[in-house]
């Protein structure tokens, strides 16, 4: 069992998810510290339900369900468009499956916000990982960066809504920035300072 709150270059992390586009930016996100990088499916833990009611509440359930001889860490994100009352949010992975694809539920998003009186597009992206050392040792951090939704969905790199996005302060997609440029600027990797910050043991 971990007693301390820090982990060291050469550690096993499990990353909880099998979002396959999330854990390649993981992957690519640690490469500077030595960790051995794993996942849920190689410790044999299926996808949990996500019943929480916040980022947060949803990275926790993810986070727990990794055995606690591992020191682990989850993931929750999503895009919330501020005229649709922060939509899709935590429901981003479930509205794309109910659409019936990624086209469809940007299509079906870029609709409602044309729909309303005022055509409001800004929109962002959150993301909340949780680190477990411990059965009591977990901590969460927030990243966020806002933007704008786009029609049509532009770029071909990245994975889910990124296509659809366009970060304050760019001109282009998500999905047209080269994947090695956006993922050190996401909400992930926002967040992921911060935990690597007050965790990474250097000594
Ligand atoms: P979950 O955190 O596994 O519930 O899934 C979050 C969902 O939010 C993903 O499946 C994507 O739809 C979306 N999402 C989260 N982060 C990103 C990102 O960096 N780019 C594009 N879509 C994202």
């Amino acid at each position: 069992m971990q007693l301390s709150n820090k982990f060291c270059r050469g550690d096993k992390i499990v990353i909880a998810s099998h979002n396959e586009g999330k854990i390649k930016e993981f992957r690519t996100l640690l490469a500077d510290y030595n960790l051995q990088i794993i996942t849920s499916n190689d410790v044999g833990i299926e996808d949990v339900k996500e019943t929480g009611k916040s980022f947060q509440e949803n990275s926790l359930i993810k986070v727990k369900s990794i055995p606690d001889k591992y020191i682990a860490i989850s993931d929750d994100s999503g895009l919330s468009v501020s005229s649709l009352g922060g939509k899709p949010g935590i429901f981003s992975s479930r509205f794309q499956k109910n659409c019936g694809g990624w086209f469809e539920a940007m299509e079906r998003i870029y609709s409602e916000v044309i729909n309303k009186k005022k055509k409001d597009f800004s929109a962002k992206f959150t993301c909340c990982l949780s680190i477990k050392f411990s059965k009591n040792l977990i901590y969460s951090y927030l990243g966020e960066v806002k933007g704008k939704i786009v029609w049509p969905p532009k770029g071909k790199n990245g994975f889910g809504y990124d296509p659809f996005f366009i970060p304050d302060g760019y001109e282009e997609t998500f999905a047209e920035m080269a994947h090695s440029d956006k993922i050190f600027i996401d909400h992930r990797s926002i967040a992921l300072k911060k935990l690597i910050k007050l965790h990474l043991s250097d000594s």
